[in-house]
Parts: structure tokens; sequence; C-alpha cells
């Protein structure tokens, strides 16, 4: 199963993406995670990302292209990938779909969690980071997900924040390029709807309305999904 995740930062999409991935036994590929895995090694492509992300804007295509079209060759991807932050925009979305073309790899599904924009940045600035797993959910903004005092509610772990979730001027850049249509990743969304709509309905299209609780979001996303 190939599956690309399209949601506004803050939709919760990493936490859905793990159900997803789960589900599916196959790799969740989050091109966030790879970077700041990365810039917390400290390797080159770390560094040369690093200003970027800070600053909330998209690290340049012709670093990410080539490094996600290479994590989609590796063995692990041999029966499918969730792919959740990539295409994040109009270029990534029309060259992604040239490289599977390429490689006669067919895709099933594409996912759009629909969240508004403030509700959006709201849970941004009240998202806190498990210093021992990124995917426990946490959110002082969120009853459902309330940490316990300043302690991880999963497994009382220290909390962190992201430098860019604090920052409203990145978060509004983020927001920025995701709602864009013309060359942002909404671009990259429409892309894929038009091309589902040109051949007969593949890939499958799934809008999930995020604005619910994380329960809520699951049911009826593993409802669409079938499973
Ligand atoms: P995320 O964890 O998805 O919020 O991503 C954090 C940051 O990583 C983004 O604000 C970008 O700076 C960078 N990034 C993630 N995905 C991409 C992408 N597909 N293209 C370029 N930059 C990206």
């Amino acid at each position: 199963m190939k599956i690309l995740f399209f949601g506004p930062n803050g939709s919760g999409k990493g936490t859905q993406g793990k159900i997803v991935k789960e589900k599916f036994g196959i790799p969740h590929i989050e091109t966030g995670v790879i970077f700041r895995d990365n810039i917390s090694r400290g390797t080159d492509l770390g560094k040369e990302a690093k200003g970027y992300i800070y600053r909330g804007e998209l690290v340049p295509d012709s670093i990410t292209i080539p490094m996600i079209l290479n994590r989609l060759k590796e063995d692990d991807c041999k029966n499918g990938w969730l792919l959740d932050g990539f295409p994040r925009n109009l270029t990534q979305a029309q060259e992604l779909d040239k490289a599977l073309n390429q490689e006669g790899i067919n895709l099933d599904i594409v996912i759009e969690m629909i969240l508004d924009r403030q509700i959006a940045k709201n849970r941004i600035m009240g998202r806190r980071l498990c210093v021992n797993d990124n995917n426990h959910p946490n959110n002082i903004f969120i009853d459902a997900i309330k940490p316990d005092g300043d302690r991880c509610r999963v497994c009382s772990g220290e909390l962190k924040t992201r430098t860019d979730d604090q920052d409203e001027e990145a978060i509004d850049q983020r927001h920025n390029i995701y709602y864009d249509n013309e060359t942002g990743t909404t671009a990259g969304v429409n892309y894929y709807k038009d091309l589902s709509a040109k051949n007969n309905g593949v890939p499958r299209i799934i809008d999930l309305d995020g604005t619910p609780g994380v329960k809520e979001v699951t049911e009826e996303l593993l409802g669409k999904l079938g499973k």
C-alpha cells in the first residue's frame, strides 16, 4: 500500500500517520523527522537544512527531492510506504509522480486532513514532544492529550518544545506554504486530485476532518480505509 498523507502543521497528521503505519505494516516516512534527526546528529544534511527549518521555510527541492526518492528505494519500502510531509509543493508532487511512473509504481491512496488555519496554529503552539518517543501525543491546549503536569502523559518522560513551534512567524510561514494553492502544498494536493479524476479514482482520495479529537479522527480515518 502506497499512501500520501497531507495536512497542515498542527492537524495531527503525525499521530494519525502512526496508526496507519501500524495497520498496514508499512514504514512511516516523515520528512521533518528525517531532517530533525540529521540536525541532532550534526550531519552535513542537518547543517544545510537547519536554517531553513528554523525560519519555517522549505529546505530546497534540490536537497529534499533526491533524499526522499532515495529513501523510497530502501528495502523496507518494497511493500509500500506512508509519506508524510512530502510532497510539500507542486514541484515535489510532479517529481514524485514522474519518479513513480518511471519505476512502474502505482500510488494507492492520498489522504488530506482538513483543518482551519487558526485552530492548527493553536495546536502547534500547545504541542509538547516527549524525549522518549516523538509520537507520544501531548498538547497543553487539547484536553484529551494534556500532559501529566510537565511530564509526558504516556511514559512520564521529559517534554520539550520544537523551536519552530514557538515562533509565530515561522508557523505563519509554514502555513503560508501549506495553504498556497498556486505552487505550495495545496497545489500538490490538487495535482493528485486532478490525477485521480482523470484516472477513474486512482489514487483514491480520502478527505479527513481534523477538527474533532484524536480518537474521533482515528475512527473516521480507519472507517474510510476499511480497517
Ligand atoms: P514538519 O516536521 O513536517 O513540520 O517539518 C519541519 C520542517 O522541515 C519544515 O518546516 C521544513 O523546513 C522542512 N521540511 C519538511 N518537509 C519538507 C519538504 N517536503 N520539503 C522541504 N522542506 C521540508
